[in-house]
């Protein structure tokens, strides 16, 4: 018998959701909805298998963007009680210190989302307005909140901490977080399975390279290490994100270019990373204009390979011992130059990829025959996870 779950990310104008099979990781319905509060918004539903339902019209705020989906439902289908809908999992970016795992939602859960909203100001208010008007139109259900930085709660201290004042970093909860612990998460446990090991026994390196990109040192299931920190910014060059640049640069652009604080963030934010070098945020049109030769493109796969190196060679020595590594999302599912310049060179340090298992498609390991370390392409679901973390709450 089915066993469903209702997984919902909420922007501050959009609305993403996917009906999950938990048991199957069959997505039984999916859709979305943009420009929520604007004169016209786009709103689309997808059942496989159907034509899709397409509308452009006006929906002023979430709740009524939620009163449309279940309308959807009642007309287009699936049938929500067929599909035993256990729950409703929501994707919320930051968690603080304080959630390592999922969470049910009551008042107090609620409010303490609001109270991590200096943290991720743009993205945990537009979590709890999702939550809220989800709550109202889906009353009678568990909700659960399944947070970006859970999974990076196990990162121990030296890792965690910056160097700063440590009252202030205190008062202001100033620490690295880490994100995509969604996804870290299901392909660190997808990648053991993979490797026909217990995930207490692997050590693994995951390279989630989408839009937005992180790298996470996994060691026996639990993350270590990562290289975004107490906000999306740090770490690997991104599509409009900077990752890491010396903190002064923020000084000098304030003092000398005379940029102001909210100037800058836009700035580095996003204007920066692959849009900033290229002008284009979208690494087919990088790929593309480097293999024309294109010297700004060929430039910018050289800084994102020189990025994703260092931070490879600095993820084996915190690992001390490494299995596997693994890409995933969008560039990391698809990009195989990507995924060669990311490891390129490496070969001394036990990582030898097969150019032709790169040059395929789909789940599949792409190290050559022999290679101390695998290397391997596993897709991921973050949706099935919310899914799968939801169900394991509400009926263990
Ligand atoms: P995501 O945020 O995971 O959806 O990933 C988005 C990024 O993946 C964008 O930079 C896309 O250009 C990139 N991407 C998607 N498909 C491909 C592809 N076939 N080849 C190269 N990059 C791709």
């Amino acid at each position: 018998m089915t066993r469903s779950v209702f997984v919902i990310n909420a922007g501050s104008s959009s609305l993403k959701y996917q009906l999950v099979d938990v048991d199957s990781g069959v997505a039984l319905a999916s859709g979305l909805i943009e420009r929520i509060g604007e004169t016209s918004s786009d709103a689309k539903h997808e059942v496989p298998g159907r034509e899709a339902v397409v509308e452009r019209r006006m929906i002023p705020d979430h709740e009524k963007a939620f009163g449309w989906v279940l309308h959807q439902f009642t007309e287009h289908g699936p049938d929500l009680g067929a599909a035993r809908l256990l729950g409703i999992g929501h994707r919320v970016v930051q968690g603080g210190a304080r959630f390592d795992r999922a969470v049910r939602i009551d008042d107090d859960v609620a409010q303490q989302i609001d109270d991590l909203a200096p943290l991720a100001p743009l993205h945990n208010p537009a979590n709890l307005q999702g939550i809220r008007s989800a709550r109202a139109t889906f009353a009678g259900y568990p909700h659960v909140a399944v947070f970006d930085t859970a999974f990076h709660l196990t990162i121990p201290p030296a890792a965690h901490r910056y160097a700063i004042e440590a009252r202030i970093a205190a008062e202001h909860r100033v620490r690295k977080y880490g994100f995509h612990g969604t996804s870290h998460q299901f392909v660190s446990r997808r990648l053991a399975e993979l490797l026909e090991r217990p995930l207490e026994d692997v050590n693994s390196i995951v390279l989630h390279l989408g839009n937005g990109a992180s790298a996470t040192a996994v060691r026996g299931g639990r993350s270590v290490e990562t290289s975004m920190g107490m906000t999306p910014l740090a770490g690997l060059v991104m599509g409009t994100r900077s990752g890491d640049i010396d903190p002064g640069v923020i000084f000098h652009l304030h003092r000398v270019a005379g940029l102001s604080v909210d100037e800058i963030d836009t700035l580095l934010n996003k204007r920066s990373g692959l849009l900033g070098l290229t002008g284009t945020g979208d690494m087919r049109d990088v790929l593309q204009a480097a293999d024309a030769g294109m010297p700004r493109a060929v430039e910018a796969l050289e800084i994102v390979g020189h990025r994703l190196r260092g931070t490879v060679g600095a993820y084996l020595a915190h690992l001390g011992r490494t299995d596997a590594i693994a890409f995933t999302a969008g560039i990391g599912e698809n990009a195989a130059r990507v995924r060669e310049v990311a490891l390129e060179g490496l070969e001394g340090l036990g990582i030898v990829l097969d150019p032709e298992r790169n040059a395929g498609r789909g789940e599949r390991r792409i190290s050559a025959d022999g290679s101390p370390i695998e290397v391997w392409v596993v897709p991921t679901n973050e949706e099935l996870e919310i899914a799968r973390q939801v169900a394991a709450l509400v009926e263990p």
